[in-house]
């Protein structure tokens, strides 16, 4: 038997954004229609809380895949250059429960959670948004530049981030990566003016973004928080938009954003309209009109983790991509 690996690099290549966008989109479908099985991610913090150890295992129907992705989350080595999502996804036969491929995690992560804000943002932004607005400069802020461009033309695009020069880092860079001007600001409320489409991708805890902000119409893909306690968002901007999310089991427990704002008294449970998989499968309204504000809050699922590597070990095999081990039989 054999076992395919994928490193950083050979995932990158393999998973592109427009398809992951597709791949997340039926994933997500799939979870609403509960043809999966996902349990609540298990994590286990070093007892300094510098990091933690995130299990995330789960079964997806369609496409038919069994796995588990183990990530390891250092928010500290943003600061030494070194990425803070480390991991890897291990996909295993459904039939006999073979090892069938261990994947690089990071860019499976990076390229996942953009393309599920992609799928997103392609159900509920309006269809002229393009007016984008990136908090965050990180790994997950370049990603949403590119799923974000796979779903809308970009009128316009400005950056922020708490440390300006990162800002302005990202905003040189990434302008030459894709071929668009983008805008460093100094405040998060200049990169949100009038902007359409705002991703959230910070490692914030407390809110960077404030409802009084938000123009009407907005489309805000709510990233960086995954964690009951941390929050980019203040408790305005969850009452004044329509609340979707990737899994409602998650967003009951680990979404800071959605909970604090209900601790507050902001908003009630009702205030959550459905799962952005019941939206795409035509159980649960989306926009309903050009000035209604929506918020897609995700939190990362083993579903998309599991799709990704289905498609990765396909064309890993399809293009000869990466490293085929022999595991066992040999003997
Ligand atoms: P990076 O380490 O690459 O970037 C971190 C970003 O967060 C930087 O832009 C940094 O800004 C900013 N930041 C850090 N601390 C603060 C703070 N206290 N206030 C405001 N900004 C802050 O991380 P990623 O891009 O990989 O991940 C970004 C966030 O998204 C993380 O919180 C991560 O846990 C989360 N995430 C969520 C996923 C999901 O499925 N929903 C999946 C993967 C990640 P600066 O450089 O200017 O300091």
């Amino acid at each position: 038997m054999k076992l395919r690996v994928l490193n950083e690099r050979e995932v990158e290549q393999l998973l592109e954004m427009p398809a992951c966008i597709d791949l997340m989109d039926g994933a997500l479908r799939a979870l609403s229609r509960g043809d999966a099985v996902l349990p609540l991610r298990h994590m286990v913090w070093l007892p300094n809380k510098a990091g933690l150890l995130g299990l995330m295992p789960g079964y997806l129907g369609e496409p038919k895949s069994f796995g588990l992705k183990v990530v390891t989350v250092f928010h500290g080595n943003h600061d030494l250059g070194l990425p803070s999502h480390q991991g890897v996804v291990m996909l295993f036969g459904v039939e006999t429960g073979e090892p069938l491929g261990l994947f690089d995690a990071g860019a499976i992560t990076a390229i996942r959670t953009a393309a599920a804000s992609g799928a997103a943002t392609r159900a509920l932004a309006r269809a002229s948004a393009g007016d984008l607005a990136l908090l965050g400069s990180g790994v997950q802020a370049r990603t949403h530049l590119d799923a974000m461009r796979a779903v809308r033309p970009l009128r316009r695009v400005r950056v922020w981030s708490r440390n300006e020069a990162h800002a302005r880092a990202f905003a040189d860079r990434e302008a030459r990566r894709v071929g668009v001007a983008i805008e460093a600001t100094r405040s998060v409320e200049a990169a949100v003016r009038n902007a359409d489409l705002i991703c959230t991708t910070t490692a914030a805890k407390e809110p960077i973004l404030r409802g009084e902000w938000l123009a009407p119409g907005a489309h805000v893909n709510a990233v960086g928080s995954s964690f009951a306690g941390n929050r980019e968002l203040d408790a305005t901007a969850v009452k004044r938009a329509r609340l979707y999310s990737d899994c409602r089991e998650s967003l009951m427990n680990e979404a800071g954003d959605f909970l604090l704002a209900k601790k507050e008294g902001a908003v009630g449970d009702d205030h959550f309209r459905g799962e952005l998989g019941e939206v795409l499968n035509g159980k649960v309204a989306g926009r309903e009109s050009p000035d209604d504000i929506t918020l897609y809050k995700s939190l990362g699922v083993a579903v998309e983790d599991l799709a990704a590597a289905h498609f990765l070990l396909k064309r890993a095999a399809e293009t000869n991509t990466g490293a085929l081990i022999e595991w066992s039989g040999t003997a």
